[in-house]
C-alpha cells in the first residue's frame, strides 16, 4: 500500500509551480467554446487544511504559497494563480489550499468533463465527497498511470492530461514515459503536463533523455530550484514537462519561473530552467 499523503506537502514550492502551469493551460483551453476533457492521473484528495496536523508537521506551505500570499506586482500568470487561492480561502488568512481537481472544477465550463484517478482509499473518500454533486466529474478508484490512456482520445478531441505521481516508487520514472507514449499514440494533439521532482539529477537526466528518445515533438520543460543540486536526500527542485503546450505558456513561464526562483529560493540559492526538450 502506498503511504504518500499530499497533505504533508500541500502549498509547497512544487505545488506553486505545478498549479501555475495547470491554471495557465486550463485557462487557455477554456478560451474556445468547444468542450474539452481534463484527466488527472493522480488527483489526490483535492482539498487541504493548512492548520491540520499533516500540514503543520513541516509547514512546507510557508516556503511556497505562504511567501506569495501578501505580495503584489506578480507576473501575470502568478497573479491569476494567487487570486484563485484567495478565492478558495474565505478569510484573509491562508488556512486552506486546493488540489488540482479544484483548479480544474473551478476553471472548466458546463460543457467540459473531468476524469480523476486516485488510488489511495482515504484520498478517494475525500475526493468523492467534494466532487459527488458535480455531474461533469467522474472519479476512478484506479491506477491512473496504467489505465487513464483507455479514456483517450476523448470524444471532445480537445484535452489536458495532468500526470502527477509522488515518485514514491522509483519505477514511476520509467512508467511515466511508457504512459506518455501510449497516451500520445492515441491522442497526439492533446496537451500533457508531467510533474517531476529533482532528488537525484542523474535520474532526471535519464528521464529527459528517455522522453526525447520517444520522438514526441513540442515538449517544453519548466524547472524551479529552491536549492542547488545535492547528493544528500531531499527534493531541491521540481519541474513540469509539457507536451503540446498552449503557445502562450513558454513566454509566461519565461517570466514567472525566474521570478519564482527569487521569491521561493532558499537564501538566494534558487535557480530555474526553461528549455525546449523537443521542437514542434
Ligand atoms: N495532483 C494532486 C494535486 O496537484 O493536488 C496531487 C497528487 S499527489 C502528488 C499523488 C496522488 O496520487 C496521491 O494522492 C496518491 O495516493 C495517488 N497515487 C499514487 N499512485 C497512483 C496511481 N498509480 N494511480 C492513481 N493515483 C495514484
Amino acid at each position: 500500500m502506498l503511504s504518500y499523503r499530499h497533505a504533508f506537502h500541500a502549498g509547497n514550492f512544487a505545488d506553486v509551480l505545478k498549479h501555475t502551469v495547470l491554471v495557465h493551460c486550463l485557462r487557455y483551453l477554456g478560451q474556445k467554446d468547444k468542450a474539452f476533457c481534463y484527466i488527472d492521473t493522480h488527483a489526490g484528495p483535492g482539498d487541504y487544511t493548512l492548520t491540520s496536523d499533516y500540514a503543520q508537521q513541516n509547514r512546507e506551505f510557508d516556503d511556497g504559497i505562504g511567501r506569495l500570499w501578501q505580495g503584489s506586482n506578480y507576473p501575470a500568470c502568478i497573479t491569476d494563480y494567487v487570486q484563485l487561492i484567495k478565492q478558495y480561502n474565505t478569510s484573509p488568512t491562508l488556512t486552506h489550499y486546493p488540489g488540482s481537481p479544484w483548479f480544474a472544477r473551478t476553471l472548466l465550463r458546463p460543457q467540459d468533463r473531468l476524469c480523476l484517478y486516485e488510488l489511495h482509499p482515504t484520498e478517494q473518500r475525500i475526493l468523492q465527497k467534494t466532487t459527488s454533486k458535480d455531474r461533469r466529474i467522474t472519479v476512478y478508484p484506479d491506477d491512473g498511470l496504467k489505465l487513464a490512456y483507455g479514456l483517450l482520445p476523448p470524444h471532445e478531441r480537445r484535452g489536458l492530461v495532468l500526470i502527477d505521481p509522488s515518485y514514491e516508487l522509483k519505477t514511476d520514472y520509467g512508467q511515466v514515459v511508457d504512459t506518455l507514449v501510449k497516451m500520445h499514440k492515441r491522442f497526439a494533439t492533446g496537451t500533457y503536463a508531467l510533474w517531476y521532482p529533482v532528488v537525484s539529477r542523474r535520474r532526471n537526466q535519464l528521464l529527459e533523455r528517455a522522453l526525447q528518445r520517444t520522438g514526441i515533438a513540442d515538449m517544453h520543460l519548466f524547472e524551479l530550484a529552491v536549492k542547488p543540486d545535492s547528493e544528500t536526500p531531499g527534493m531541491t527542485a521540481c519541474g513540469m514537462i509539457v507536451i503540446n503546450p498552449p503557445w502562450t505558456l513558454a513566454a509566461n513561464m519565461a517570466e514567472a519561473v525566474p521570478w519564482l526562483a527569487q521569491m521561493l529560493g532558499d537564501e538566494g540559492t534558487g535557480g530555474y530552467r526553461v528549455e525546449v526538450l523537443a521542437g514542434a
